[in-house]
């Protein structure tokens, strides 16, 4: 450390009524109870007979949003909401003129979803904060609490706000129906000055997200804290294999050109491919058209699609390449050609390694078991990646259930999940003092 910086951390330090530095024995707490009132609270909001339906621009999701708004106010983090409909909160830093750390999540839900896929982190997020405040604790950063718009249609707006507008069709329509266009006016944001919601890359300290996992890895080994690695990068293809459509009667089995044949051999080789690695890379053929899709008639023509993810980009590549290469194989030895269109694919969003460790270190002094892992489901928080360090931190899902209404976290993983967010953020706001800069 130099000696200014030194001396300048000292004198922050000195400021603080509380020091708590990272590894120091008395980790902070967050209002378990409080933020567990809130989300039971919320379970009413938006609840019909199949579940959550707070859908991005329904009239659950503007009820939400209006519980969510008064949470902030009581907060007293005087929100505002950014013209791509984000809602953002902002406890000011002793140093104000810092880029802040970055916090939050969403409210948004699929149709007849669960409560706490979104409102987890960002009601977590709103009670660090408060308790930041309510316990005198002082950052160097100003800390904002943002709660991204529609992130259930395509993380719509942490697209917007890292400035993806390509990546936003403004008259797609959402699933409450309207368009996004229509939908950013009805949340009280604006399209007209979608450039003033941008966040131009560095202009964060980091951003920070708590999340239920989603899958089953945390419940099934009884650990407390997922410590998420970033956000798998995913490849699609379309795959349309090509035989020769024949009387399923009178062709004799070794005179068939069978696609149906072909594409059965090929789903299970990209089973076979994925599982023969070490390595969390996954692969699904999920989708099958066949034609002419009749009783009598040997296939004549049959598309399959794959979905590939992994964290890591060269893996991605690596298997796309493998399961061209099975394909042809395949083809050449049941008289069928393989055609791969690529469809959807994204970048993995690799989370900060300092954040991992802060997050680690946090859960370490609450005495909370953990493990690193990627998480296999989409969050803002990769769109934030492109301008910021990121990290996020998982909380078990009971028996792995998402988007659906039996989803539950416990009371306790809720309140552990909060904790290790509050302190998280207390260690990124010292650790980013001390480490050189990071651009
Ligand atoms: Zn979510």
């Amino acid at each position: 450390m130099k000696r200014r910086d030194f001396l300048r951390h000292a004198t922050a330090a000195a400021a603080l009524p509380l020091v708590r530095i990272q590894g120091s024995p008395a980790p902070l707490r967050a209002n378990a109870d409080r933020l567990n009132g809130w989300l039971t609270r919320f379970g009413a909001v938006g609840r019909t007979g199949g579940g959550i339906n707070r859908v991005a621009y329904s009239d659950g999701d503007l009820a939400g949003r209006a519980f969510t708004l008064d949470l902030f106010r009581q907060a007293d983090l005087g929100p505002r909401i950014d013209p791509a409909g984000n809602i953002v909160g902002r406890l000011p830093g002793n140093d104000d003129a810092l880029p802040p750390i970055l916090i939050g999540s969403h409210v948004d839900s699929v149709p007849d979803g669960g409560n706490f896929d979104g409102p987890l982190g960002s009601f977590a997020a709103i009670e660090v904060a408060r308790s930041l405040r309510e316990q005198g604790v002082r950052l160097r950063h100003p800390l904002e609490v943002v709660v991204w718009s529609n992130e259930e249609g395509g993380v719509i707006g942490s697209k917007l706000a890292v400035g993806d507008h390509a990546g936003v069709d403004l008259d797609g329509v959402a699933r409450s129906g309207k368009t996004i266009r229509e939908g950013i006016g009805v949340v009280g944001g604006s399209v007209e000055r979608l450039a003033e919601a941008v966040r131009p890359a560095g202009s964060a300290t980091c951003y920070l997200e708590l999340h239920i996992e989603q899958g089953g890895l945390l419940d099934q080994v009884g650990l407390r804290i997922g410590v998420v690695q970033g956000i798998v990068g995913l490849r699609w293809f379309d795959v349309t294999i090509t035989g020769f459509a024949n009387h399923a009667g009178t062709t004799p089995m070794d005179q068939r050109q069978d696609a149906m044949l072909a594409a059965a051999r090929f789903t299970v080789a990209v089973n076979d491919a994925v599982r023969a690695q070490p390595g969390r890379q996954v692969a699904t053929v999920g989708r099958i058209v066949a034609s002419p899709n009749t009783r009598n008639v040997i296939p004549g023509e049959v598309l399959v699609t794959v979905d590939l993810r992994d964290l890591d980009r060269a893996v991605l590549d690596r298997f796309s390449a493998t399961f061209e290469r099975l394909g042809h194989e395949i083809g050449a030895a049941t008289g069928t050609t393989f055609r791969f269109t690529p469809a959807t694919s994204s970048e993995p969003a690799p989370a900060d390694p300092r954040i991992m460790d802060w997050v680690d270190a946090s859960a370490a002094a609450l005495g909370l078991s953990r493990r690193r892992m990627p998480s296999g489901a989409g969050h803002d928080a990769q769109e934030l990646a492109r301008i910021a360090p990121m990290g996020m931190i998982f909380v078990p899902s009971v028996n792995g259930i998402s988007h659906s209404p039996r989803e539950f976290t416990r009371p306790e993983d809720v309140a552990n999940g909060a904790d290790v967010l509050l302190n998280a953020v207390v260690a990124a706001d010292r650790g980013l003092d001390t480490l050189a800069p990071r651009r």
